[in-house]
């Protein structure tokens, strides 16, 4: 599904579009003229109605927004499919995501909670490598990701902004939704004021549309969600959670 010059949706679950298996995150392809990304892998049980979406691209990187099974437990199944694919997440959630480390990740708390059914396993990517704060993917023809290390929702939680001419898009995987919403959940590395951090500078980005893990997208002047939850987060308040 087209949803810029660039950008297409090829994955999406029941917190989504239902465009794959109901698992997954929202999941991106980025095309540039030499190279293509995807951001983010889903869950993994819909591995192959991801690579149909995908359509004749062959992605070289898989930039992970972090090590939540929704978002990376699509890894090491698109890895298998795509020999060459360098799967990035922010450190420490490569090494969880390599090792399947499932506590570290929290989906032993989250499968025992009812998000994940019970047969549910991560399987572990061992070809996931860190990416820095500030590392540049050129993908050519001027199409830029930047990573931008945004802790709180989780450790190792990574923003990717899009730069392309004239347009500039946010991946915000689960740091920030439409409307200012966050993600505080009740699990061992979700952090307030580290979060509120990463999203006083997420605000500093001039930012054309906003490319969301879950719910709306936002294709033209999505700065505001972004001043939305910093402008709470000045006045003592918190956004509004979402899962
Ligand atoms: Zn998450």
């Amino acid at each position: 599904m087209r949803l810029s010059e660039h950008v297409d949706l090829v994955g999406s679950g029941a917190a989504g579009f239902d465009l794959t298996d109901p698992l997954d995150c929202h999941v991106y392809l980025v095309r540039g003229e030499r190279a293509c990304a995807l951001i983010d892998a889903g869950a993994g049980r819909g591995a192959e109605a991801i690579l149909a979406n995908v359509g004749d691209a062959v992605p070289e990187y898989l930039l992970l927004t972090h090590g939540h099974a929704d978002h990376a437990g699509g890894a090491a199944g698109l890895a298998r499919r795509l020999p060459g694919l360098r799967v990035l997440a922010g450190p420490p959630a490569d090494r969880w995501i390599a090792a399947g480390d499932e506590a570290m990740i929290s989906l032993d708390r989250a499968r025992a909670g009812g998000t994940y059914p019970r047969d549910y396993v991560f399987p572990a990517c061992p070809r996931a490598a860190p990416i820095a704060d500030g590392t540049r993917v050129d993908l050519g023809g001027g199409v830029m990701l930047r990573a931008i290390a945004t802790p709180g929702h989780a450790d190792g939680h990574t923003c990717y902004l899009l730069e392309t001419p004239g347009h500039r898009a946010l991946f915000s995987g689960d740091c920030v939704f439409t409307g200012g919403r966050v993600s505080l959940q009740n699990l061992h590395d979700c952090r307030v004021p580290e979060y509120a951090a990463s999203l006083a500078r997420l605000a500093e980005l001039d930012v054309d549309a906003l490319f969301p893990g879950h719910h709306e997208i936002s294709l033209n002047r999505a700065r505001r969600h972004l001043t939305t939850a910093r402008d709470l987060l000045a006045r003592g308040l918190l956004p509004e959670s979402t899962t």
